[in-house]
């Protein structure tokens, strides 16, 4: 998708903080980091939410949470506790329609999230 902001980053055409890739994901650090860790899990194949993405049916949702937990540890925040978050639908402040895990740690997190 052309228009997609993270499909253009999949494309190298945007440049991004890349900190972990495999043939069917990518990891790069938010732009607007909440927490020291702050990065964000794409699928390179475009799905516009989660719910979409757990349609896929072929392992990609898999595929997206087994880097998220790469990451968290090789980010160094996999002992102390991360979280990983899909903002699905915009009531639930999703504002780029390429689904992403947001994998945040690196302090305390309160619950419940805002
Ligand atoms: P959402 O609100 O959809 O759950 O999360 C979108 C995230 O993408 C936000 O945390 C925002 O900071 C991040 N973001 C938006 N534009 C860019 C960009 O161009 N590059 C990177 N690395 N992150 C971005
Ligand atoms: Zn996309």
């Amino acid at each position: 998708m052309s228009d997609c902001l993270f499909c253009q980053i999949v494309a190298k055409e945007i440049p991004a903080e890349i900190v972990y890739e495999t043939g069917r994901t990518l990891a790069f650090r938010d732009v607007n980091p909440q927490a020291p860790t702050h990065v964000l899990v794409i699928p390179k194949q475009h799905h516009r939410d989660a719910a979409e993405l757990a349609r896929a049916d072929d392992g990609l949702a898999d595929d997206v949470l087994k880097t998220a937990h790469t990451v968290a540890v090789q980010e160094g925040v996999a002992e102390d506790g991360y979280r990983v978050v899909f903002n699905t639908g915009p009531g639930a402040g999703q504002t780029v329609f390429h689904v992403h895990a947001h994998v945040l740690g690196g302090r305390g997190l309160t619950w419940p999230p805002g």
